[in-house]
C-alpha cells in the first residue's frame, strides 16, 4: 500500500465518522508516528502489503497463517504495542466457508491471545453453531490485533497500520463469506455508503475485494440488546442459504 493510498484511507475514514455525526476525528501524535512507521516499515521489513507475494505455501495449509501470526506477535507498528499483553491474530480453520471479523481484542482476547474468548466471544460461539458450524470449522479475527485500552474503539490509524495483516490473512484464507461484525470491522473492510451506519447496512451483500461480505451487529452488542439479537439470526440465514447450506432451526434461549 502506498503512502498516497494509507492517507487517503485515513482521510475517508475520517470524513465518514464525520458523516455519522462526530463533530471532530481526533488523532493523536504517538498515531501519526505509528502511521509514519507502519508506511516507513513497510519498505524495510517483511512485506506487510495487502498485495504480499504468493509462497509456495498453497492456500489453507495454514503455513502462511502462521506466518502472520509470527509477524503480528512481533509488530510494534502502531501504539498498541505498547499496552497489550498478548497479540490475537484469530484463529480457526485455515479453508474456512465463513471468517467473521470484529473490532479488537478485548481484555480476555488480549489475556488468552485468542480472538472473542470473552462473554461476547461465548455469543459468537451460540450464533456459529446455531448456524450448524463449529468455531474450528470458521476463522474468528479482528480488524485490530492488539487490545485497545480501556476497550475503546481503534483510531483510524492504528486500523490503517494493521489492515495489511488481515487483507494477507483473508487472502490466505479465501473464505467464501466474511461476516463483518458491527460498524468498526465494515468501516476497516469496506468503504461504507455516506449517511448509512450499521443499522441501515445489516443484511445487505458487500464485496471484500471479490469476497462477499455481510455486515452484522457485534456480539458485544447484541449482550446490550438483546432484542436485536433476531436480525442478526436473519442475516446469518441469509449466508447459510447464500453458501446452499440447510437453515437449522434454532432453540430459543436468552
Ligand atoms: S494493532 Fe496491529 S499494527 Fe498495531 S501493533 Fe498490534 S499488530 Fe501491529
Amino acid at each position: 500500500m502506498s503512502l498516497g493510498q494509507v492517507l487517503d484511507d485515513l482521510s475517508k475514514y475520517v470524513e465518514l465518522q464525520m458523516d455519522e455525526g462526530t463533530s471532530s476525528a481526533k488523532v493523536s501524535e504517538d498515531v501519526m508516528g505509528g502511521l509514519k512507521g507502519a508506511v516507513e516499515g513497510q519498505g524495510s521489513q517483511e512485506p506487510v502489503t495487502e498485495a504480499a507475494p504468493k509462497t509456495s505455501d498453497s492456500p489453507g495449509s495454514g503455513a502462511d497463517l502462521e506466518r502472520i501470526a509470527l509477524e503480528i506477535s512481533e509488530c510494534k507498528l502502531c501504539q498498541l504495542h505498547s499496552s497489550r499483553t498478548k497479540t490475537v491474530p484469530g484463529q480457526g480453520s485455515p479453508s474456512p466457508e465463513i471468517m467473521f471479523v470484529g473490532e479488537g481484542p478485548g481484555a480476555d482476547e488480549d489475556k488468552a491471545g485468542l480472538a472473542f474468548v470473552g462473554r461476547a466471544g461465548q455469543l459468537l460461539t451460540r450464533m456459529i453453531e446455531a448456524m450448524g458450524y463449529t468455531r474450528e470449522e470458521v476463522f474468528i479475527g479482528n480488524i485490530v490485533k492488539c487490545r485497545p485500552p480501556e476497550n475503546r474503539a481503534p483510531e483510524p490509524a492504528e486500523m490503517i497500520a494493521c489492515m495489511p495483516y488481515l487483507k494477507r490473512q483473508i487472502a490466505a484464507l479465501q473464505p467464501r463469506v466474511i461476516v463483518a461484525l458491527g460498524a468498526t470491522a465494515v468501516k476497516g473492510l469496506v468503504e461504507m455508503p455516506k449517511g448509512m451506519g450499521i443499522t441501515k447496512l445489516r443484511g445487505t451483500w458487500m464485496s471484500f475485494e471479490g469476497i462477499d461480505l455481510m455486515p452484522t451487529f457485534h456480539p458485544a452488542y447484541l449482550l446490550r440488546n438483546a432484542n436485536m439479537k433476531k436480525y442478526v439470526w436473519e442475516d446469518l440465514k441469509t449466508v447459510l442459504h447464500h453458501l446452499g447450506r440447510p437453515i437449522p432451526e434454532v432453540k430459543k434461549r436468552g
